[in-house]
């Protein structure tokens, strides 16, 4: 890959560094995360205003196309975003799934009414959407998906259940796939639809995780009505149109996991140091400081297999293993650093949220049990 930035992207570089500069939000960490990948409930308001803002200034949506409330910019400049977000330390997007996922596949595949409508309330986070794939039956083989959608005239009828369906329960829409056809295939009799969450028949019920939190939902369906218009890409064309959204899943999960990933070492070496075992901070055990060092090495080698992506994007190819790999890359790592802030905290590390001893009030306890999910969610690892 060529790093080299042309005058306008050094100029676009700069323009973030500023804006970021005078627009983070202070002490934002300890009310969203300081060192994990997902906001806890009482950050949502909080990290919807900042995406709006985010989106205001001309940083969301970097690489859609202007019709739609894009910058039309490339993946460099996506890339550079990023990297300025994670040396800021920058709160991430609220409407991560909307803007990862739902957005470009409306964009690559929806009708010029679905173009006008959706995108640029995603980027704006004034629609926050979900992903409605897995079932209790269907997760790593999706396509053995039941939830049923039958024709009534211009509408679909849709009876079923999804599970684990993240954001669900403050979501305004979610990417909904279910089966048109019994008698094909099971890959060939889905259809993707665009369901409006606060239709009569959607039923919410929160999951609490080991966490704690209530992160992801149960949703069910009872003769829920779609319009045909809701429709993505075609009746019974669901499993490319939603391959299509996976795809870019896992290039989203690339770019912004990276961010994460780099954030959380910064604070883990923070943890470190301020942390004393045996009378001398953690930071200068060496063993730790080991793994702290393979730490940072990884986050830089998953940095650059994010720029490989990239520029086959550049190219005009499609993204590649280096997306999947990235993924992968994202787990490893992310758990091995969540378990060295246990090993670093030592004895404390028993100390949950609300107890009067924790280190940063459990924050690390929290992100450690959470972590447990990163090689489940987005497609097991063994998958
Ligand atoms: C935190 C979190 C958030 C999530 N958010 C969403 C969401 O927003 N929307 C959504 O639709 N889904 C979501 N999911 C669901 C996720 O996509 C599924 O959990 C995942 O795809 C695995 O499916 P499953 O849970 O049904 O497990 P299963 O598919 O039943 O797998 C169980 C185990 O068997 C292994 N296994 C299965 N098949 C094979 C095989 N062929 N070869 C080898 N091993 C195999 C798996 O690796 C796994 O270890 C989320 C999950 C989590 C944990």
């Amino acid at each position: 890959m060529d790093f080299t930035l042309t005058p306008e992207q050094e100029e676009f570089r700069e323009s973030v560094r500023a804006w970021l500069k005078a627009n983070m939000p202070r002490e934002w960490d300890r009310r969203v995360m300081a060192a994990s990948d997902v906001p806890r409930p009482e950050a949502y308001e909080f990290l919807r205003t900042w995406q709006r803002k985010m989106y205001d200034a001309g940083f969301v949506g970097i690489t859609w196309p202007k019709e739609v409330g894009g910058r039309g910019l490339t993946f460099m400049e996506e890339m550079i975003l990023h990297q300025e977000m994670a040396l800021a330390k920058a709160p991430p997007l609220l409407n991560i799934l909307g803007v990862g996922m739902a957005g470009p596949t409306i964009v690559a595949y929806g009708t010029e009414e679905q173009k006008q409508r959706y995108p640029a309330k995603i980027l704006s986070c004034e629609e926050v959407w979900c992903q409605g794939y897995s079932e209790p039956n269907a997760g790593s083989d999706l396509a053995a998906l039941q939830t049923r959608a039958v024709k009534d005239g211009e509408h679909w009828v849709v009876n079923g259940q999804k599970v684990w369906t993240s954001l669900a329960h403050i979501a305004d829409w979610m990417m909904l796939l279910a089966r048109t056809d019994v008698g094909v295939p099971k890959h060939k009799g889905i259809t993707y639809f665009l369901l409006d969450m606060h239709a009569p028949g959607v039923t919410v019920k929160p999951l609490r995780q080991i966490t704690g939190d209530a992160e992801f939902n149960e949703v069910f369906f009872d003769n829920v009505r779609i319009h045909e218009s809701q429709i993505l890409g075609g009746v019974n064309n669901g499993w490319a149109v939603g391959l299509t959204t996976l795809m870019y899943e896992r290039l989203a999960l690339g770019f912004g996991l990276q961010v994460r990933l780099r954030i959380a070492l910064d604070s883990l070496v923070a943890l470190a140091r301020r942390t004393t075992k045996n009378g001398t901070p953690a930071s200068q055990d060496p063993v730790i400081r080991q793994k702290l060092a393979q730490l940072w090495i990884d986050t830089e080698v998953f940095k650059y297999t994010g720029a490989r992506a990239i520029t086959r994007l550049l190219k005009g190819e499609l993204p590649g293993p280096e997306a999947s790999t990235g993924k992968m890359m994202w787990v490893e790592g992310h758990q091995r650093l969540q378990e060295l802030a246990m090993e670093i905290e030592g004895p404390y590390a028993q100390l949950t949220r609300g107890s009067a001893w924790a280190i940063a009030d459990g924050l690390w306890q929290h992100t450690f049990l959470r972590s447990r999910a990163n090689s489940i969610e987005g497609g097991t690892t063994e998958i």
